[in-house]
């Protein structure tokens, strides 16, 4: 599918050994631009870790992940957010006593040449710069839906809408990929169709979403692609229709509700 100049991420043999548990097991596979590429599988399968092995936030036992050309194996997590990967969490991380459009900013941040909230003293180009990010914060604001609730505390947003504050503020950095773990988790079945929507958006925008999800109906809707890990390992790949047919990914989850 992806031919090898339209490959964003290059995954190989990627293996993560926590004491004696394998949570990642030799796995290897690519991510093209601007694809929505979806991680499923069972529980405990190694796609939070994967995830976290993406982002540089764990280190790889073996293998190597090569992002835009530069292999990040060797990277600490702050240093592969600023090549432009930015993600969201499994528990949602807000900042509760800020507003929502100040959550936006915060991961504005990155990409400034001043603290945001630090300076006192304004010079000319801090404040042209300031404006800059509130104008780009809103946008990401309102590509979320959230515009409205710009000055509202954070706190104050029902679940879901937190959910899609968190996009927005990984949005703010300009990232070339955004991954979201469980994202859809917690979330009302309109809400987990709105978030769908969302996220075919921002790959038609040319923004590489990688989700990892346990719900193979969520991801089966909006995907281009689907890995499916199994105890760590790669045991499918290929687009919705074609890992939904796939015996293995049936015995995978037949296994789980058993
Ligand atoms: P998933 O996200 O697919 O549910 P995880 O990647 O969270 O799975 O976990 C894969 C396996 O690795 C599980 O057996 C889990 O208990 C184990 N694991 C995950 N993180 C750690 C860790 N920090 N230390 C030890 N074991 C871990
Ligand atoms: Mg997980």
């Amino acid at each position: 599918m992806a031919n090898q100049d339209n490959i964003l991420v290059e995954i190989s043999d990627a293996t993560k050994i926590f004491g004696g548990l394998t949570a990642v097991d030799h796995v290897s596979f690519n991510i093209a631009h601007g694809q929505l590429k979806s991680i499923i599988g069972p529980n405990g399968a190694g796609k939070s870790t994967m995830l976290n092995l993406l982002t540089g936030v764990l280190k790889l036992s073996k293998g190597e992940i090569v992002f835009k050309g530069t292999p990040i194996s060797g990277l600490e997590a702050y240093q592969v957010a600023s090549l432009g990967m930015a993600r969201t969490f499994q528990n949602v991380q807000l900042f509760n006593n800020m507003t929502v459009l100040e959550n936006v900013m915060v991961g504005r941040h990155s990409r400034t040449r001043q603290g945001i909230l630090s300076s006192a003293l304004r010079m000319p180009w801090q404040i042209k710069e300031e404006r800059a990010i509130v104008k780009d914060s809103l946008q990401k604001l309102d590509i979320v839906g959230l515009v409205d609730r710009a000055g509202d505390l954070s706190a104050s947003l029902p679940f879901g809408q937190q959910r899609l504050l968190e996009v927005a503020r990984a949005l703010a950095s300009e990232p070339s990929m955004i991954l979201l773990d469980e994202p859809a988790s917690g979330l009302s079945s309109h809400e987990t169709e709105a978030l769908g929507e969302l996220l075919k958006n921002i790959a038609a925008d040319g923004v590489t979403v990688v989700l990892v999800d346990h719900d193979m109906q969520f991801v089966m809707e909006i995907s281009d692609e689907i890995l499916v890990l199994d105890h760590g390992e790669r045991i499918s790949e290929g687009t919705p229709a074609e890992v939904q047919d796939d015996p293995k990914v049936i015995a995978a989850y037949l296994g789980e509700e058993a």
